[in-house]
Order: structure tokens, then C-alpha cells, then sequence
């Protein structure tokens, strides 16, 4: 595929192919060659308003009266349209970001299509208007829709992560401008030709692909009444700030740095096989990804060298190729920043036990080598600070106690496993864990179940029913009272 393949240089908006206003084009680059694989537009501050415009006509428009059972049916089609598209999709991401082949059907194929038929079970079965005795009479209790949504997702999962914004909001009634990260700028095309086909109203779903100044220009834009973001928790904080300061309803989908705590009991042949979910998942490109592992000082040096012949035996290559499980990082600058915290722990008092450099056969991508350091401080800042790449650190602990003291000595609370013989002994660790999620025994995100982080790593929830409670405000409605006289 050449770089004129794909031409993805209009946005879709108010149902429209729509050409920028303004703004630049990019050449997107494939993150396994860096060879260049389509031409995209990356929208304005002006795109973005008339977006916004086009979400706000909507909700004013049939779709603000639409029942939840007409959403449910168009959300149906729009699963449909996306389900048919999924083969394509998957691979096209992988092209982009690096992210292994199976990965990417269950994240950018199959997950987008499941998110819209749950939450449109979801709404269909939520009552949104009920009476209940007052002083005075009954009072309406009603659930509205929050209003024109801002949706902004970061490059790793793209096409999940924003179907984890627009599925309840479209359930809940509400409008979207979806504003997808330049580095996958090309894939977010299916969800509007998806939307077309489905015949969801013109407005309801608007996509503009554009850098962090246009994100900003959605965030303050006077329309938008709320922001659903997931990314870095440094651009989050400054993302809150504005929603603060305008009294904008936000959720913050943020950073994570979770433990991987392995117990005396472990069994380490299941803890080595969930390593590839829990840890290395997206080549590390996961925000909740279990970087550091907390090993017990009576079964340490048995742990750091199954981690250690893990990494080693991780294959690097083209993430097309399904015998792949480690691809390349998303973009050079990526790449560099993760090579940056390889260096940074050659330097610290750690020892580099497997990787730590890029591979040799693999010029032409942004491949970086599975690494581990071992005998790591928890204070280092390799241990601290989220690299978003396949490094590792293990650091030893004493007590089940002190295990969670360190799983706890961290700016983020997002993920986190716990690995035992003992199911009970691991769920009673998992409660102390100060985390959004963490799994004993294994990690994967259920999307039926709420999501999201503690501490730095966010405010609000995604997925699972209770995600709807982020898309619809309260309403007392006070009636039902005698008339005088
Ligand atoms: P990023 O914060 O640099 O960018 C994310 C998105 O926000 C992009 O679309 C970007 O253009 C936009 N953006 C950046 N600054 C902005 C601003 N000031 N105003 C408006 N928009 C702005 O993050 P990234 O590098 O693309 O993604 C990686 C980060 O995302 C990691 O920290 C990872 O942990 C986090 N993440 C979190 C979750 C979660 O659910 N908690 C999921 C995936 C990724």
C-alpha cells in the first residue's frame, strides 16, 4: 500500500465527507516499516466548531425525542455496519500503532460492535423517568441526556476506547464530536462510514482527527457540556482544569504504573502464561499495563528469570503476522521516549536481566526489545513513571503486607494482578490494593464491568452499566400536589 491508498482528507461531519477549513495534512507512517501508509487531514480550532455546531443542532433536532428503544435499534445497525467492517479495521490499527493482530479483532474489531449492543440492552432495560411520594405530591425523578459530548481518545486502542465513550452517550440520547490522536488518524473513518450505513441521525456522531491545540478548542468550546477523555494523565490534569474552571461535567480516563504481585504461593507457570496479557499487552502500550513486578524474596531469583526468559522469548516483528506477540512502538517518538527509560535504568542501581536495546534484523520500524531490570527501587523512576513500552522492573518484598505497601507506593491506582494457589489470599490482597481494577490470577478488561482509575489515574468510570450514569443528568420534576381552592 502506497501513501496515496489511503486518502482519508475529509472529516465526517453532520453526516457529511466534509473538507477541513483549515488545519494540515499528515503522511500516517506504518509502525512496522515507517513506510508511509495514507494522507490525513488534521483538523482546526474552526473544524471543531462546526462540529460542535452539528451536535448541538442534533440534540435539538428528532434525536433529542428519539425513546430509548428507537436509540437501541439504530445503535443495533450501527454494531452491524461495524461487525462487517471488523476484518479491515483490525488489521488497518495494527498498521498504524504496532498492536499484535489478535489484539487488535478483539479490541478494534470486535469490542466496538459488542459496546453498542450491550449499552443498547443496557438502556432499553433502564428506567428513565419514575414518580415517587413527596411532602407535597409525587415528584418526577427524570434521566436526561448530559448534552453534546467531547469525546477524545489517545492511539493505542483507539477504535474501543472511543466506542467506550460513544456507546453509552448515543444509549443515554446524547450527541458527539469524537477528536481521534493524529497517530491514528486513519482508522477513524470506519466509525463514520459505520454510522452512515446505520442511518444514525446527520449530527449525532461528528469525527474530526486533530492535534492537542484543536483538542483544546473542544474542551473550552461554550457547546460542549461534557468531556469523556482517556490519555496521558499530564494532559488529563490540564483538561480537568478547564472543565473545572467552566463547571464541565469530565471523566478522566488517565496513566497507570500497576504492580504485578506475585505471592509465595504462586503458581508461576499460570503467573509466566497471563504475563502476555497483564504485562506486556500492546508491546507495554497499555495503560494498564502491570510493569512492575512485585516478588517475594523467598522465590525472587525464580521470578526474575521467568520474567526474564519471557521477554526473551517474546517475538518481534510485523504485528500482521499472527505468530507476533511483541510489535513495534506506535511512533518514533515512542520509540525514543521508551529508549530514554531503558537508558535511565542501565544508569540507576538496577540490573538489566533481558532486552534493553533495539533489536538487530528489525531496522526499518520502531522495535524496541522486551526488557527487564531486576533488584529495581520502588522509588526509582523506572518504577514510578509510566513508559508505555515492554519494560519490566522486579523489585523484592518480604510480607504480603509490605507487597501491598509497595503495590500502593505509586502517583497511579489503574490495574493490578495478584498471583496465588490461594484464590481467597489473593482476593483479600486484591481488596488493599488501592486500584480501579486488578485480577487474581489473570488479567483482562471485562467491558461489562466498570473501568477506570484512583489517584492520578482518573476521575470516573467507563463500561459496564454504570457508565450510562456519565451521559444522563438528574431531573426532580415536583408535581402532584392538591390544587388550592
Ligand atoms: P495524550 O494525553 O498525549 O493524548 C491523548 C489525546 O488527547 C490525543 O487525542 C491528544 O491529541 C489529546 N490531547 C493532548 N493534550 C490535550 C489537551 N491539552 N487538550 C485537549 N486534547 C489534548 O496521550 P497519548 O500519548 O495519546 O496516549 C497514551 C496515554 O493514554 C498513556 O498515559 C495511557 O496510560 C493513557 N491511556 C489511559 C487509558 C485509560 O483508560 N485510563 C487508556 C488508554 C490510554
Amino acid at each position: 500500500m502506497d501513501s496515496t491508498e489511503l486518502d482519508r482528507t475529509r472529516f465526517y461531519v453532520e453526516g457529511q465527507w466534509v473538507t477541513p477549513l483549515a488545519g494540515d495534512t499528515q503522511v500516517s507512517l506504518e509502525a512496522a516499516t515507517g513506510k508511509p501508509l495514507g494522507t490525513a487531514a488534521l483538523g482546526s480550532a474552526a473544524d471543531i466548531d462546526v462540529a460542535v455546531r452539528a451536535a448541538e443542532r442534533a440534540l435539538h433536532g428528532p434525536w433529542g425525542s428519539t425513546t430509548a428503544a428507537e436509540r437501541a435499534t439504530i445503535m443495533r445497525r450501527f454494531a452491524e455496519a461495524l461487525a462487517a467492517r471488523a476484518d479491515n479495521t483490525s488489521a488497518l490499527v495494527s498498521r498504524e500503532n504496532g498492536m499484535p493482530i489478535a489484539l487488535s479483532h478483539a479490541f478494534n474489531g470486535a469490542a466496538p460492535a459488542g459496546l453498542l449492543q450491550m449499552y443498547a440492552d443496557t438502556i432499553e432495560s433502564t428506567p428513565l423517568e419514575r414518580a415517587r411520594p413527596s411532602q407535597a405530591g409525587s415528584t418526577i425523578v427524570r434521566r436526561e441526556p448530559v448534552g453534546v459530548v467531547g469525546a477524545i481518545t489517545p492511539w493505542n486502542y483507539p477504535q474501543v476506547l472511543a466506542m467506550m465513550k460513544i456507546a453509552p452517550a448515543l444509549a443515554a440520547g446524547c450527541t458527539v464530536v469524537l477528536k481521534p490522536a493524529p497517530e491514528t488518524a486513519l482508522d477513524g473513518y470506519v466509525l463514520g462510514e459505520a454510522a452512515a450505513e446505520a442511518g444514525l441521525p446527520p449530527g449525532v456522531l461528528n469525527i474530526v482527527v486533530a492535534g492537542r491545540e484543536a483538542g483544546a478548542a473542544l474542551v473550552s468550546h461554550p457547546l460542549v457540556d461534557k468531556i469523556a477523555f482517556t490519555g496521558s494523565t499530564a494532559a488529563g490534569r490540564i483538561i480537568g482544569a478547564e472543565c473545572g474552571r467552566l463547571i464541565r461535567r469530565c471523566t478522566l480516563e488517565l496513566g497507570g504504573k500497576s504492580a504485578a504481585v506475585v505471592l509465595d504461593d504462586a503458581d508461576l507457570a499460570t503467573f509466566v502464561a497471563g504475563l502476555g496479557d497483564a504485562t506486556f499487552q500492546n508491546n507495554g502500550q497499555t495503560c494498564t499495563a502491570q510493569t512492575r513486578v512485585l516478588a517475594p524474596r523467598s522465590r525472587y531469583s525464580e521470578v526474575v528469570d521467568a520474567v526474564a526468559q519471557y521477554a526473551r522469548d517474546m517475538v518481534l516483528g510485523n504485528p500482521l503476522d499472527p505468530a507476533v506477540t511483541c510489535g513495534p512502538m506506535a511512533s518514533e517518538a515512542q520509540l525514543e521516549r521508551v529508549l530514554g527509560y531503558i537508558d535511565l535504568g542501565k544508569k540507576s542501581g538496577s540490573k538489566l536481566v533481558a532486552g534493553g536495546a533495539r533489536p538487530a534484523g528489525l531496522p526499518d520500524g520502531w522495535f524496541v526489545e522486551p526488557t527487564v531490570f531486576a533488584d529495581v527501587d520502588n522509588s526509582e523512576r523506572i518504577a514510578q513513571e509510566e513508559i508505555f513500552g515492554p519494560v519490566i522492573t522486579v523489585t523484592p518484598y518480604d510480607t504480603d503486607d509490605d507487597a501491598v505497601r509497595l503495590a500502593n507506593d505509586s502517583e497511579y491506582g489503574l490495574g493490578g494482578s495478584v498471583w496465588t494457589s490461594d484464590e481467597d489470599r489473593g482476593i483479600a490482597v486484591a481488596r488493599k490494593v488501592r486500584t480501579g481494577t486488578i485480577g487474581v490470577n489473570y488479567y483482562m478488561q471485562d467491558l461489562g464491568a466498570p473501568f477506570g482509575g484512583m489517584k492520578s489515574s482518573g476521575i470516573g468510570r467507563e463500561l459496564g452499566p454504570e457508565a450510562l450514569d456519565g451521559y444522563l443528568e438528574y431531573k426532580s420534576i415536583y408535581a402532584g400536589a392538591a390544587q388550592a381552592g
